[in-house]
């Protein structure tokens, strides 16, 4: 019988889960066996054990995966950088050269531009906004193209539709970092991608309490990359795969919350004396709105602003915050604030980020679903000094 279909809340909390329940159990319990009997496979990658990706964990958090971001297979990893690093492996080899956004992760920059490098794959950086620049750098070697749904510190969004389109044209594989928008606001195998790829350390499991990863495409390139993975080795452990299903259940609820609460704080922002610009995608302002509104659900729970007064001032501002913790990373239930060039962004130099738009004075916010009156009152007694 063919099942029906239901909207994302009922499948975050019911996909994937056991068709007959283990010993009743609601919550799927954890698998915490390395090997399992034997059972007559004839091929390695079946084999039951845990660095094959496919004990009782992994394959209910594979289906669940796929189920929310509109795949026919996913594969979890021991994190966001080992999906990354296995899905790029699993389809470039020497000679072969890639296009990539500019303003990558920058794990992601850090692996495209010098370990991939060193295994003799090129690449070149362009910008996410235009289609033409992509062309200009296409060559017969030219195999994958790299883009985030959304970028990192200032929330900006490639020409999504026009990406997915360049690769299909040129028989490209078309791989996108779906971490910050998410399977809630945005599903990329909708728009045409290929390969969709999480740090599921951040939304998905919204805890801020594992590492781990995602890749989720059609049965036949998640398979290569499961492969490839069995060989590099970074599975996930089962009690984080645990975990991971536990967070996942409430990820609509979360974002939301997170949606809500970061346009009515970027909102309250723009209209602060003491800041100077609020980089959201859902302020009409910002460079992704339209495309935002077209392609999003919601316009996620990131955002950044710079403060008038440079980085000192923008210092002062964090340690009077009571509510967000001084962290890097994102996604987690409580509100997390950093500036970008003292964490995230301080490998490249100053001329870098000069490039990229990133001045000292920038503050990144990663909102959480604390109550929006409690945060933008905390935001104001900070910022009225
Ligand atoms: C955090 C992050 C990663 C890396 O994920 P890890 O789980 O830390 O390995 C990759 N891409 C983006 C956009 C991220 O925010």
């Amino acid at each position: 019988m063919q099942k029906k279909k239901y909207r994302l809340e009922t499948e975050l909390v019911h996909a994937g889960e056991p068709d007959k329940r283990i010993e009743g159990a609601v919550s799927l319990p954890i698998f915490q066996s390395s090997t399992f009997e034997y059972s007559g496979q004839s091929d390695y990658h079946d084999l039951k054990y845990i660095r094959l990706n496919n004990t009782p964990n992994h394959t209910a958090l594979h289906k669940k995966l796929s189920v929310l971001e509109k795949g026919d297979a996913a594969l979890v990893t021991a994190s966001g950088m080992a999906a990354i690093s296995a899905a790029l492996l699993a389809f470039l080899k020497p000679g072969d050269h890639l296009l990539a956004q500019d303003c990558l992760y920058g794990g992601t920059h850090e692996l495209i531009t010098k370990d991939l490098a060193v295994l003799g794959i090129s690449c070149d950086l362009v910008q996410g906004d235009s289609v033409k620049a992509w062309e200009e750098k296409y060559r017969p070697e030219t195999k994958l193209i790299y883009a985030e749904s959304i970028s990192n510190p200032l929330l900006q969004i490639p020409d999504l539709k026009g990406l997915a389109a360049f690769a299909k044209k040129h028989g490209l594989i078309s791989m996108i970092d779906n971490t910050f928008a998410g399977p809630v606001n945005y599903r990329p195998l909708e728009t045409g991608f290929d390969i969709c790829l999480h740090s599921c350390t951040k939304y998905l499991n919204g805890h801020s309490d594992i590492v781990a990863g995602a890749a989720i495409g059609s049965e036949k390139l998640i398979g290569k990359i499961i492969h490839k993975l069995n060989h590099l080795g970074g599975s996930l452990d089962p009690h984080a795969c645990f975990l991971l299903h536990r967070g996942i259940k409430t990820l609509a609820l979360r974002m939301r919350c997170q949606n809500a609460n970061a346009l009515q704080l970027a909102g309250f922002l723009e209209n602060h004396n003491a800041v100077e610009k609020v980089y959201y995608p859902g302020l009409k302002n910002h460079t992704g709105h339209e495309r935002a509104k077209e392609l999003f659900a919601g316009f996620g729970g990131m955002l950044s602003f710079e403060i008038k007064g440079g980085p000192e001032k923008a210092e002062k501002v964090i340690s009077r915050l009571q509510i967000p913790i001084s962290a890097p990373s994102l996604g987690g239930v409580e509100s997390l604030i950093t500036r970008p060039v003292t964490t995230s962004h301080s490998g490249m130099s100053p001329q870098e980020r000069e490039k990229a738009g990133i001045k000292d004075s920038l503050i990144r916010v990663s909102v959480g679903i604390e109550a929006a009156e409690d945060l933008i009152a905390d935001f104001q007694q900070a910022l009225d000094i």
